[in-house]
């Protein structure tokens, strides 16, 4: 495997770093580089980006597949399709190991081409560098940084996503509010740090007892929601019921002492043949929860039950 290491203020005697010198013409190697650098800057999506070199190469070197293997995690990129003839770079700046980029195709890439290539990638390294920040940055900004779920802005979007989904394919859609019960004493009691640490185990409690296809956001201080998409609400009754169980029997220590918690849950189902806003489904939610809570906590109301209860 080769390495590309750009870094930022090296001399770049030849207009591509301590690169190989192209057998590209000068004219030829500006043209071709302005127009890469042109077009990699119009998006700030990695696999847009990868997509656009993957393009405005084909003139100067052809190319049947590129895979790119990201640093960070579940952000593979895979274009064009993959042959036997391949060519790997490690791609690396100053700050730091991006990815491995592999070039794939039938035929064996000859040592000019290769030049070529590296010449060109040295465009490709700062647009994807700009552009996989970008995504983290929009990453870390739905998370919450403690528990690492989803945070309220994240809900939003998804929840109007899950919504339009229902709606267009007629199909249920379940939202679980849950907020663990008396929480202000554990803080009061133990430091605010295992407060924490408890809502980190809610967290994990959640995530343990869904299904993968559920949705699970902080939506506050020691309030979670979860998006059960295609869920009814006898489905959803079952994973509250499961959720609270867990959480009655989930503990973290203090000193020698067992530290629990419970939960009380709020049910609302996305009404059939009416066109909601996210805030009915929430308003509907709270209301049971609020229920929940008036019925001694540690228990689970569905907005359905508030009705039969009117
Ligand atoms: P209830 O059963 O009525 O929900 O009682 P509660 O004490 O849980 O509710 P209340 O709204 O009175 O208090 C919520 C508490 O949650 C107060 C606050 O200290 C705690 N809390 C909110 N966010 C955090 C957090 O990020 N970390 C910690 N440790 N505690 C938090
Ligand atoms: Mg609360
Ligand atoms: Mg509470």
């Amino acid at each position: 495997m080769r390495d590309m290491t750009m870094v930022i203020g090296a001399n770049l005697a030849n207009g591509a770093g301590n690169l190989p010198l192209t057998p590209l013409t000068p004219e030829q190697e500006l043209a071709t580089r302005v127009r890469l650098s042109q077009a990699l800057q119009m998006s700030l999506d990695p696999a847009e980006v990868l997509n656009l070199f993957y393009k405005h190469i084909q003139a100067a070197v052809s190319v049947s597949g590129v895979l790119f293997k990201s640093a960070a995690q579940n952000a593979d990129v895979k274009i064009g399709r993959e042959c036997m003839h391949h060519c790997d770079y490690r791609l690396t700046t100053d700050e730091g190991y991006l990815g491995e980029i592999i070039f794939s195709r039938s035929k064996r890439f000859s040592e000019n081409e290769l030049i070529t290539l590296e010449f060109l990638l040295s465009s490709l390294i700062y647009p994807l560098r700009n552009a996989l920040r970008y995504q983290s940055a929009m990453r870390l900004a739905l998370l919450d940084p403690l528990t690492m779920l989803g945070n309220r802005a994240a809900l939003d979007s998804a929840l109007r996503r899950e919504l339009q989904l229902a709606e267009r394919h007629q199909s249920d859609l379940s939202l679980l509010m849950i907020d663990a019960d008396f929480f202000k004493r554990i803080n009061d009691d133990y430091g605010h740090h295992r407060g924490d640490l408890m809502l980190c185990a809610i967290a994990k409690g959640i995530e343990s007892v869904c299904r993968g296809s559920d949705i699970i956001f902080r939506y506050g201080g020691e309030e979670f929601v979860v998006l059960l998409g295609k869920t009814n609400l006898d489905g959803a009754k079952i994973i509250a019921e499961r959720i609270r169980q867990h959480i009655e029997q989930t503990h973290i220590s203090h000193n020698g002492k067992v530290i629990g918690t419970t939960v009380s849950i709020g049910i609302a189902t996305r009404q059939p043949g009416k066109k909601e806003h996210i805030n009915d489904l929430f308003d509907r939610a709270d209301a049971a929860l609020y229920q929940a809570k008036a019925n001694g906590r540690n228990c689970v109301v569905s907005n359905n039950d508030l009705l039969v209860a009117q």
